[in-house]
C-alpha cells in the first residue's frame, strides 16, 4: 500500500501547486483607502460645465486572443480578446491622451506574429499624442507607452508629459535600442501620490501594484463619470467575481503584480465602488468585448479625433 500512499501525497502536491498557482487569487473581504472617488470629485467640483470634458475616446491599436483562466484565475470559459488600447478625453481646450498602446512591432514579438495590429489607428494615436495638450500613461508596462517610448518627434510631445518617476524609470527599456530620447528623459516627474486635477474634469492618482508607476484617471464629462484602471485588472469580470491574476502569470512575466496583495485590495475597493456608483464607468485597457459594449451604450466613441 506504500505505493497507495505515495500516489495520494503526489496528487495532493500537485493539486496545491495547481489551487496555488492557476485558482488562489481571491480579493480581501475588505478595501481600505486605495481610492477617494470623493477626492476625486472634490478636485473637479469648481470646472465650469462649459469647460468639461465632452467625449472619451477608445483607439483599437492591436488585439490577440488569450485563455481566459490567464486573464482571470479560475476563469475556464474559453478564449477572451485582450485588445491593445489609448483613450482620448476631448475637452474644449484641449485634450488629453492616456497611454502609448503598443507598435507594430511590439505586437509581432509579444504575440509571435498572431496579433492583429492597425497601423491606421496606431498613426492616429502618434498625431493625437503630438496634438494633446496632456499626455498621461496609466503605467509603464511595454504594451502601453510606445507612442511615447518610440514617438517621432519627442520635442514636441515632451512639454505634454505628465509623468511619474517610476514611469519614467520604466521607458527606456521600451525605447529603440534602449535609449530614450533626451527630450522625454529629462521630463521632470510629477507625484500622484495625493490626487491631482489634470484638466478640467481630470484627476490623476498613484495606485502602485500591478506596476511601480500604476495611476488611475478619473474624468468627468458633462454626461458621466469615469475611472480608468489600466492594468489593475484586465477584464472586468475580475472586478465582478473579486478575483485577480493567477500567480502562475507573475511567475511567466515577473514584473506583473510586484505587489500582489494591494491589487488584490484595489479589486475589492473597484468591485464596492461599481456597486455604489452605478453610473460610474469603469474602463480597463484590455477587455475587448466590454469596451465595445460601452461604445453601444454610447459611454465610449471608437477612433481618435485628430485636428
Ligand atoms: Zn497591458
Amino acid at each position: 500500500m506504500k505505493w497507495l500512499v505515495g500516489l495520494l501525497v503526489v496528487l495532493a502536491a500537485l493539486a496545491g501547486v495547481f489551487w496555488y498557482g492557476v485558482l488562489d487569487a481571491a480579493a480581501p473581504g475588505q478595501a481600505g483607502d486605495e481610492f477617494d472617488l470623493a477626492a476625486y470629485r472634490e478636485l473637479v467640483a469648481a470646472d465650469a460645465p462649459e469647460t468639461l470634458p465632452t467625449d472619451v475616446r477608445v483607439e483599437f491599436v492591436g488585439s490577440d486572443p488569450a485563455p481566459s483562466f490567464a486573464t482571470e484565475a479560475g476563469a475556464f470559459g474559453g478564449e477572451v480578446m485582450m485588445t491593445y488600447t489609448a483613450f482620448q478625453i476631448v475637452g474644449p481646450n484641449g485634450n488629453v491622451v492616456i497611454d502609448g498602446a503598443v507598435d507594430a512591432d511590439t505586437v509581432a514579438e509579444m504575440t509571435d506574429g498572431s496579433g492583429q495590429f492597425c497601423a491606421d489607428c496606431y498613426q492616429r494615436l502618434l498625431d493625437a499624442t503630438a496634438q494633446a495638450a496632456h499626455v498621461l500613461i496609466t503605467h509603464e508596462d511595454v504594451d502601453h507607452v510606445m507612442s511615447i517610448a518610440r514617438h517621432p518627434a519627442p520635442e514636441t510631445i515632451a512639454p505634454h508629459l505628465r509623468l511619474t518617476r517610476p514611469q519614467i524609470d520604466g521607458l527606456p527599456q521600451h525605447a529603440r535600442g534602449g535609449v530614450l530620447a533626451p527630450a522625454i528623459a529629462n521630463v521632470a516627474p510629477v507625484d500622484f501620490t495625493t490626487p491631482q486635477r489634470i484638466a478640467p474634469g481630470v484627476v490623476a492618482h498613484a495606485a502602485p501594484g500591478h506596476t511601480p508607476g500604476t495611476i488611475v484617471i478619473f474624468v468627468r464629462t458633462a454626461a458621466r463619470e469615469y475611472l480608468l484602471v489600466g492594468d489593475i485588472v484586465w477584464v472586468m469580470s475580475s472586478i465582478e467575481n473579486l478575483r485577480g491574476r493567477p500567480r502562475f502569470i507573475t511567475w511567466l512575466i515577473p514584473q506583473v503584480d510586484p505587489d500582489r496583495p494591494a491589487v488584490l485590495r484595489q479589486i475589492r475597493a473597484l468591485h464596492d465602488m461599481e456597486e455604489a456608483e452605478p453610473d460610474l464607468v469603469i474602463l480597463p485597457a484590455h477587455d475587448d468585448a466590454y469596451l465595445r459594449q460601452r461604445i453601444a451604450e454610447g459611454a465610449l466613441a471608437e477612433g481618435f479625433a485628430t485636428q
